[in-house]
């Protein structure tokens, strides 16, 4: 069994909760889809007993700032290490770029200490890795916007998970997620409020979207993830309402620090 910690859920501008982060963990390797925003992912790691040092492994989807700048604090936690360990960080030569830039002045110190312990492996289009017993898959999200990656894990009971980065599913990847096990798919708001999110100017999902998504690719399960929170309080009963009107499978709505375990 493995889980997924939910440590942000919230699309870009969140209000009451933390941007995209998700640690994936088996017990035997770990992997941090995206860091979030900033600061508030060391708070959502204590509120979790999740030590920052346990980290091993991270994969920064794109350079927007809800997936990227949580690298910072994460950076500067690392560095107190009396034993520092190897780690990798999986990005596009873009996401590398940009983190680099961002070290030129913030936190520089605390980066040159920890960078020698760190390994970035540059991720592309179809490029495939062994983490342990994990089979990664790496995709181009083909966003219109920021470039974004995606992945798929492929555990050692080969239960495979997909995961979009923040982007609506694009036909160019369908054939890495089919029927996939678990999908990870945005869900920026419910199809009735896309008037007021405008999830489709932003390039995001609906619910709705998310959920035809899922059953077109034959997904076993459905988690959604970057959703608006200004709905926070209503968000769990009223979008699995909305996906399981078009998605026959499980479906799994976090809010911040749930676990989904499968
Ligand atoms: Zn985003």
């Amino acid at each position: 069994m493995r889980r997924l910690l939910f440590l942000g859920t919230a699309s870009g501008m969140p209000i009451a909760s933390t941007c995209t982060a998700i640690l994936v963990e088996d017990g035997e390797t770990n992997l941090l889809l995206d860091t979030a925003g900033g600061h508030d992912l060391l708070v959502k790691m204590n509120e979790a007993k999740v030590n920052p040092h346990t980290i091993k492994n991270i994969f920064i989807t794109q350079y927007d700032s809800d997936h990227i700048l949580g690298i910072v604090p994460l950076i500067r936690a690392f560095r107190g290490e009396i034993n520092p360990i190897k780690r990798r960080i999986f990005c596009a030569q873009n996401v590398k770029d940009a983190i680099e830039s961002l070290f030129t002045y913030v936190a520089k110190i605390h980066y040159e200490k920890v960078k020698p312990y760190l390994e970035y492996v540059i991720v592309n289009d179809g490029m495939s890795y062994e983490l342990g017993r994990w089979r990664l898959k790496f995709f181009d999200s083909k966003s219109n916007r920021t470039p974004v990656m995606g992945c798929t894990i492929t555990f050692p009971d080969d239960i495979k998970l997909g995961y979009l980065g923040d982007e609506p599913l694009k036909e160019h990847y369908i054939a890495a997620v089919k029927n996939c096990d678990v999908l990870v798919h945005d869900a920026f708001c419910l199809e009735a409020d896309k008037k007021e999110f405008e999830p489709h100017e932003k390039n995001h999902s609906t619910v709705k979207d998310a959920a035809t998504n899922a059953m077109k690719v034959g997904a076993k399960k459905l988690v959604l993830f970057h959703m608006e929170d200004k709905t926070l309080k209503t968000r769990k009963q009223a979008y699995l309402k909305e996906a399981k009107q078009y998605f026959s499978g499980d479906v799994f709505v976090p809010v911040d620090l749930d676990s989904y375990v499968f």
